[in-house]
């Protein structure tokens, strides 16, 4: 296998370290500490104008035509400079269910304004009785006319305060069960009978519950059959488990050399001097290196068609994760010092990834689901519940 990058990769992380230069302020990245929103609408409207926030459709859809490699170069490199992309990430996983399944006119109506950076969508798949098993829904969408009615309860709807619409998992039929029965929605989020209330993670990323009394929405933002949300759905949560989600292991891992590089040892030298440290460091290089390597798996068998697998989605949070608190261990106390306080170490890089560690490894699937999938589907190893 050939590593070497292609030159058109290289030239995409240029214009994508450009773009961050222009348009990824410091008060972009500060108020994404403050708020955890995953959300900022000049960013998405400055990628829009590149078609970077479908880059992979093509210009005549309002894309910019890369192949998956470039878009991650891209979206990597302002990633790693601190900018919100969980809301184009999360919104293109609607998008390309609607481009896939929707009617003609419900991708009129919404594919454009997405390319162009000005619609956000959350997910609704997530109850609070069914938690990963989204196919316990119990949220109700009934046919009146040329309406839905839709009641029922949502939790852990990322971005739901902001969003334009939710791509929202119902059960249109009444007596049916587990994934039979089911009808995808795209919900207007300014639509009556909508009450959204936040929810902080410790890593104060802001997420949402949301209740749906008596929301009523028009046919036309039906995606696909009704009763046959499962082939909708399930191409989004492949979409989403498949997904690399830029493990934040590599910047930890830059991070952690930057520290050991300036640390003073108490003896004259700098952290890097000590072998134990370096061990540390090598140790956490590696794993850093094989999460991007796991990521560009991703893109490679994207393009070409297949189906990636949610190693990488594994990998990177499950390191992330264990790097986090081996780097509190190393640094000590004066770790755990927040980025508000002037004092913090590295700026309060570290305090700052160790809380937010935790949920990457529970949102897009949980490891332990991530792993019961790499088992059944790739080690051919027997189902760990029941077909419904
Ligand atoms: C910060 C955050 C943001 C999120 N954003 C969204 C969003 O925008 N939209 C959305 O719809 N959802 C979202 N989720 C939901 C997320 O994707 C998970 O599906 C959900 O959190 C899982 O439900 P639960 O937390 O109730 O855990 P449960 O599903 O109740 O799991 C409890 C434990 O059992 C394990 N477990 C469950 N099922 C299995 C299985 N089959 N095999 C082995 N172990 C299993 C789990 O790994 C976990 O350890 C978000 C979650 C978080 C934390």
């Amino acid at each position: 296998m050939d590593f070497t990058e292609a030159s058109n990769v290289a030239e995409a992380r240029i214009l994508g370290q450009a773009f961050v230069r222009e348009h990824v302020t410091a008060e972009m990245v500060r108020d994404e500490l403050r708020t955890g929103d995953g959300v900022s609408r000049p960013l998405m409207e400055a990628m829009g104008a590149l078609g970077w926030i479908a880059p992979t459709w093509p210009e005549s859809e309002g894309g910019a035509g890369l192949d998956q490699f470039q878009a991650s170069a891209i979206f990597n490199a302002i990633r790693a400079a601190g900018g919100p992309m969980v809301g184009p990430g999360t919104t293109m996983l609607a998008a390309n269910a609607i481009r896939a399944m929707g009617s003609e006119e419900l991708k009129q109506a919404i594919l454009p304004a997405v390319a162009k950076g000005e619609l956000l969508i959350c997910l609704g798949y997530t109850e609070p009785e069914g938690g990963s098993d989204v196919f316990q829904c119990q949220t109700r969408s009934v046919r009146d006319g040329d309406q839905w009615v839709i009641n029922g309860q949502k939790i852990f709807t990322t971005y739901a305060h902001m969003a334009d619409f939710c791509f929202l998992l119902t059960r249109s039929e009444p007596d049916s069960k587990g994934p039979h029965g089911l009808t995808m929605v795209v919900v207007p989020m300014d639509t009556p009978g909508i009450e959204i209330q936040a929810v902080r993670t410790m890593g104060y990323e802001r997420t949402n519950i949301v209740y749906y009394s008596d929301v009523r929405v028009d046919d036309l933002y039906r995606v696909g059959d009704a009763g046959k949300g499962l082939h909708v759905m399930r191409a989004a949560l492949e979409a989403e488990q498949n997904v690399a989600p830029s493990s934040r292991t590599p910047r930890l891992s830059d991070a952690a050399q930057e520290w050991a590089l300036a640390a003073p040892d108490g003896r004259g030298g700098v952290m890097a001097d000590d072998p134990v440290v370096r061990e540390r460091l090598a140790l956490l290089a590696i794993d850093a290196e094989v999460s991007d390597l796991l990521g560009y798996r991703v893109a490679f068998i994207e393009q070409i068609g297949g189906k990636p697998g949610p190693h990488a989605a594994l990998f990177g949070p499950e390191t992330y994760v264990k790097w986090s608190k081996e780097m509190i261990d190393m640094i000590g106390p004066a770790a755990t010092i927040d980025w508000t306080d002037p004092e913090a170490v590295a700026g309060g890089v570290f305090e700052y990834h160790f809380r937010s560690a935790v949920a990457s490894t529970i949102y897009g699937g949980s490891s332990e689901v991530l792993r019961s999938l790499i088992a059944e589907q790739l080690l051919g190893l027997p189902r760990s519940r029941p077909k419904t």
